[in-house]
């Protein structure tokens, strides 16, 4: 018998082929082409398992979230797909315990969530595992998340759960489940904290991506889907096949295992990513999700207020070299929101052209690509001078010129990993060695004291310490804030009509 086990993960309500940037866009992602991928395999059984982050994310998400008010819609869409097992994400806990609720009801399979437990410690939602009956076989799926959530989450959020960790939750689960199944598969959104393939450390072990331990401690799983980090791997460690497909619906995990009846054991097997393209739309679930695709187009298109001050942006490097008014809108947005007058943000990457007169919900997206929400820490001057100095090291100097570091473009673009500060006033000095390259530092006109304590306002990613940003971390958070960055510019520009950004010059690279 031929089984087909299929994995997507990371989708976050990308449906229609579209990053949203222009209308009627057919890029290589989303779940109309995931459905007709699915459709086409051919198999003598198939199982499809969802590994979560797939009601919040997108724009369509957004627009679901503030104006549809239920993500029941997005459930129903994915219920389509006959999916076998849906896995919780961190990004399903956002929009808080009662949205999440609604999308596990209106789910016709269900969320395996086996380290997700209740205040009295037993699995929350209740099925930590299934055991399908495929042909005259046994599959087993259990379903992990990231025990890292309450780094990120509202309190509020999760009040009623409490996560524990995967290696942990599956120890107690795996026997069970290989007591009543020939074959085990595992679906954890959580991703590798090393490299399956060459072992090599890929971050701190904090326990956020524990999926390399489960393929070290765990022989007996047949299969190891993973996601979160929106990472491609693919391959196999002793007996268990893994993978992680990407996000948006990029790219679909197929493992296919050959199995001999009469023993009962797997004979061959394969597990490939399938990236999207040269895949149509499933045109009969087009037909089902088009209204609402159409309102969020629309909804894109709204004017939502003009800005004054011309933010466009035509030479990202030279912005990088010197501040740039779109960088000083960002941070005015992040402060704002805040209260917090020291913030930092990125140019995320070389493409984003900035903000200029009438503004649309769609001008944000473009501009502001990923999905943020704000957190205020509490760090040492020490601190900030450690990250300033991290920031610094994105210049070097090449022919007695200021030009920039290879390594944030070599082997992939980092840009986003080089924060412009608004609230203090620093200058970077290229000529000198890195890791003492900060002078002039200070704070309301006076030198910063490397023991005090300082409030800053940073995205989630970096708040955490993302982007090996070791002197930030979730211990240091004070506040957080649930609201989507793309919101909130939008409410700054809806409450700040004609909005004008002052010329500030808070900060130079010299040599
Ligand atoms: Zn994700």
């Amino acid at each position: 018998m031929k089984l087909t086990i299929v994995s997507t993960s990371d989708i976050h309500a990308y449906l229609y082929p579209t990053d949203f940037t222009q209308k009627e866009m057919n890029l290589p992602l989303g779940l109309l082409k995931v459905s007709s991928f699915l459709k086409n395999i051919s198999a003598d059984e198939k199982l499809y398992i969802d590994n979560g982050d797939f009601i919040q994310g997108s724009p369509l998400a957004s627009f679901v979230k503030d104006k549809v008010k239920t993500p029941r819609i997005l459930s129903e869409f994915l219920n389509e797909l006959h999916p076998v097992a849906r896995v919780l994400g961190n990004h399903e806990f956002n929009y808080g315990v009662d949205y999440l609720k609604e999308a596990v009801e209106a789910s016709t399979a269900p969320y395996l969530a086996a380290n997700v437990l209740n205040t009295d410690g037993e699995p929350y939602f209740g099925t930590p595992y299934l055991v399908k009956d495929v042909g005259q076989f046994k599959v087993g799926i259990i379903g992990l998340t990231t025990q890292y959530i309450p780094h990120w989450e509202n309190p509020e959020n999760i009040k009623d759960f409490r996560f524990i960790s995967a290696v942990e939750a599956l120890r107690h689960w795996l026997p069970i489940v290989q007591a009543s199944a020939d074959f085990v598969v595992v679906s954890y959104h959580g991703g590798f904290e090393a490299d399956p393939k060459t072992e090599k450390m890929l971050e701190k072990p904090t326990g956020e991506n524990e999926g390399y331990q489960l393929l070290e401690q765990f022989e007996a799983i047949d299969v190891l889907f993973t996601g979160h980090q929106h990472g491609l791997y693919v391959g196999q460690h002793g007996k268990t096949f893994y993978s992680q497909p990407g996000h948006k619906g990029e790219y679909v995990a197929v493992v296919t295992l050959q199995i001999d009846e009469p023993t009962r054991t797997i004979t061959d097997a394969t597990i490939d990513l399938h990236h999207l393209t040269d895949v149509t739309e499933d045109l009969n679930l087009k037909a089902k999700v088009r209204p609402l695709e159409e309102q969020v187009e629309k909804w894109l298109d709204q004017p939502i207020g003009t800005v004054k001050t011309d933010m466009s942006i035509t030479d990202p490097n030279k912005a990088r070299l010197e501040t740039h008014p779109y960088v000083t809108f960002i941070n005015a947005v992040q402060s704002w929101a805040t209260g917090c007058d020291i913030s930092a943000t990125a140019l995320f990457n070389q493409k984003a052209p900035g903000f200029k007169g009438d503004i649309t919900m769609r001008d944000i997206v473009i501009n502001y690509i990923y999905t943020n929400t704000l957190a205020v820490l509490s760090v040492s001057g020490k601190d900030l001078v450690e990250a300033l100095e991290q920031c610094a090291a994105f210049f070097t100097l090449s022919d007695g010129q200021i030009t920039i570091n290879p390594n944030y473009y070599i082997p992939k673009p980092q840009y986003y990993n080089y924060d412009m500060f608004s609230g203090i006033d620093y200058t970077f000095d290229i000529s000198k060695p890195e890791g003492q390259r900060v002078v002039g530092l200070r704070y309301k006109g006076t030198p910063i004291d490397l023991k005090a304590p300082y409030e800053i306002v940073l995205n989630q990613y970096r708040a955490v310490g993302g982007g090996n940003f070791a002197m930030f971390g979730p211990e240091k958070i004070i506040r957080e804030y649930g609201t989507d960055m793309t919101e909130l510019i939008a409410q700054y520009i809806k409450e700040h009509p004609e909005v004008e950004v002052p010329a500030v010059h808070n900060f130079k690279v010299v040599y």
